[in-house]
């Protein structure tokens, strides 16, 4: 599948319907989910894969792996509201994915979802809660040994030094998020976040 036939796909899935600030809620816009999964899919990491995607909010990353033609797609949020939304956004793709609620700071979720040849993931940033991304990548370790995650730009030092011994990051992409106004405490319209997407490959 082109990288844009993929792009137009997920433009058209439903977004967040209240999305929670608390817990960082903004769906991956279209042009950096597609980047990001034909990226992974180029270097192997999707089709025939299993994967799991942590924090999968709408399933915009989940419904492109079914897409890019994954063996088996798992979804995990803790947000009942947003998993029905991802289950509609399933439905009208035609996309097996299996929507588990949980959260991913659970250590018993590990043992109830088994093991997955990659995660994805666009973990909450940290602005809300300063280290609300940890328990993604430690998840995110514990599941598979591939990792592909969006984060803040300037994160790699941190990433590096929190995941050290445990993994290393072997691919790292630029990208601009561009964040539409979404909760009262946003000024601008759009603002554009500067992220990088990165590979983490366990040791
Ligand atoms: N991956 C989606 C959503 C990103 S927003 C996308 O790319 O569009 C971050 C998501 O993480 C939200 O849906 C939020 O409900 C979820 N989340 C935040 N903290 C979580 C936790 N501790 N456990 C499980 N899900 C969590």
């Amino acid at each position: 599948m082109r990288l844009r036939t993929l792009e137009i796909a997920l433009e058209g899935l439903e977004g967040f319907g209240r999305p929670d600030s608390r817990t960082e809620q903004y769906s991956t816009p279209a042009i950096l989910a597609a980047r990001l999964l034909h990226h992974a899919h180029l270097l192997g990491d999707i089709e025939g894969k299993e994967v799991c995607d942590l924090g999968c909010g709408t399933g915009v990353l989940a419904c492109g792996v079914v897409l890019l033609g994954a063996a088996r797609v798992v979804g995990v949020d803790m947000d009942p509201d947003a998993l029905a939304v991802a289950k509609r956004n399933a439905a009208r793709l035609d996309a097996d994915i299996r929507l588990v609620q949980g959260d991913v700071r659970d250590r018993s979720l590990i043992e109830g979802l088994g093991s997955f040849d990659t995660v994805i993931m666009n973990p909450p940033f940290g602005a809300q809660d300063p280290h609300a991304d940890r328990p993604f990548v430690d998840t995110a370790l514990a599941l598979a040994p591939v990792i592909y995650g969006i984060f803040n730009a300037g994160s790699i030092p941190f990433l590096g030094a929190y995941t050290a011994g445990r993994a290393e990051i072997d691919l790292t992409m630029g990208g601009i998020f561009p964040l539409r106004r979404t909760f009262p405490f946003h000024r601008r319209d759009v603002v554009e976040i500067e992220v990088e997407i990165l590979r983490i490959r366990r040791r």
